[in-house]
């Protein structure tokens, strides 16, 4: 699936067995190794113990050697720490902007190695290698890349497309079914936010993406990447308010997840499930869907084992709270927020007549 950026384009491939592949598939992007200089990868610990074996395998027989800057799992590993020790790794390799880094892990691995790459010798180039299913379908494409500091999430950070984007939905197998569900939100996310066709294809056909049945699966990342990628395209900084669409059930889910201090307690595709419950039912009450409608999306997200009702949560009973959290989101102008609504099931819009006080008293009624 091409993305399609003036100058800049690249191809996200995705394959069964693709990394077995690894020589193959990445082949412009290993021209500079070789003759003693190493392919640098990055890699959590679990991601490096189950797939840089193969990985290896498949490199050695091109007479390649990788080298490997590990980091713990979790998001501690996307901090102003983390990256300094990236970046002077890469620069003792003496990596040019001419070479390419590999990040092998879910959208923390992606995140940090694409922000190192972004300021590296003022930028040099990556390729990622996703391995959980939200960043399969999600963080790996676009060219968002950030780290986390104390004021918040991802709030410093640089547009920076990956060169190729290698996808082997084989690698999920291994994924704990909770990531996998929280990844699933946001395959949801793009059924709700633009194709009604596919959203109830996933109403009739989740469980077999859940369970990880190798078409449906592929199906469901294919059809998620290539509205991405098109969205991307049309909106690569999110001027406009097309690439905004993207951000559906996250500014209710962002919220939640400052509120529940963005631990484990909520993962953040947990967190944008129950947002797009919000987002759903918000809606509604504007009239802008029947309530049938955002019981629907309900259905769905709960059908998936996500969570669909804020009142579980066990948070204060206090809408105001959550709404602080949302006067510092990134997209804040002032005291207004644009707020993602939906026309339809498969319809979404940038709403920006929302009015904060009214959302606190929708909120006082779920909690
Ligand atoms: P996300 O992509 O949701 O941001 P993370 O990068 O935080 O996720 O990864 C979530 C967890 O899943 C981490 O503990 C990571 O090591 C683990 N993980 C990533 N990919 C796989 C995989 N294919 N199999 C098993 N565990 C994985
Ligand atoms: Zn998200």
């Amino acid at each position: 699936i091409p993305v399609a950026l003036a100058g800049r384009g690249y191809e996200v491939v995705i394959e069964g067995g693709l990394l077995d592949r690894l020589p193959q598939a990445a082949a412009p992007f290993l021209k500079g190794y070789g003759n003693g200089r190493a392919v640098p990868f990055v890699a959590d610990t679990n991601t490096r113990r189950l797939y840089a074996p193969a990985m290896e395998r498949a490199l050695a027989a091109h007479n390649l050697k990788a080298e490997w800057f590990i980091v713990e799992p979790g998001e501690d590993a996307k901090s102003w720490r983390g990256l300094e020790k990236l970046t002077d790794w890469l620069l003792a390799l003496g990596v040019t902007r001419k070479d390419h880094v590999f990040a092998l892990g879910g959208g923390v691995v992606g995140d940090l190695v694409g922000f190192a790459c972004a300021i590296t010798k003022r930028g040099c180039g990556f390729v990622q290698i996703p391995t959980t299913l939200l960043a399969q379908v999600d963080s790996s494409v676009g060219g968002k890349t950030a780290i986390n500091t104390a004021a918040g999430k991802n709030l410093i950070g640089a547009f920076h497309q990956p060169s190729l984007v290698l996808i082997d939905p084989l690698v999920l197998a291994t994924l704990p079914p909770r990531e996998m569900r929280a990844g699933y939100a946001e395959v949801l996310k793009y059924g709700l936010l633009g194709d009604a066709a596919f959203f109830a294809w996933l109403e009739a056909n989740g469980d077999k993406v859940l369970a990880r049945e190798p078409a449906a699966l592929e199906h469901a990342i294919a059809t998620s990447i290539a509205m991405k990628a098109r969205i991307v395209a049309e909106d690569e900084r999110e001027t406009a308010d097309r690439r905004a669409l993207l951000n559906l059930g996250h500014t209710f889910g962002h919220a939640l997840e400052a509120e529940t201090g963005f631990s484990q307690a909520l993962l953040h595709g947990e967190a944008v499930a129950l947002g797009m419950v919000l987002a759903a039912r918000y809606s509604a009450r504007r009239g802008e869907i029947s309530q049938e409608d955002a019981a629907r999306a309900t259905a769905a997200i709960a059908a998936a084992g996500l969570p669909s009702e804020i009142a579980a949560l066990g948070l204060s009973r206090d809408g105001a709270a959550l709404v602080e959290h949302m006067r510092h989101d990134k997209k804040a102008e002032g005291t207004t927020l644009p707020f993602l609504l939906l026309k339809a099931l498969g319809e979404a819009y940038v709403a920006r007549d929302v009015d904060l006080a009214d959302i606190a008293a929708f909120l006082d009624g779920e909690l």
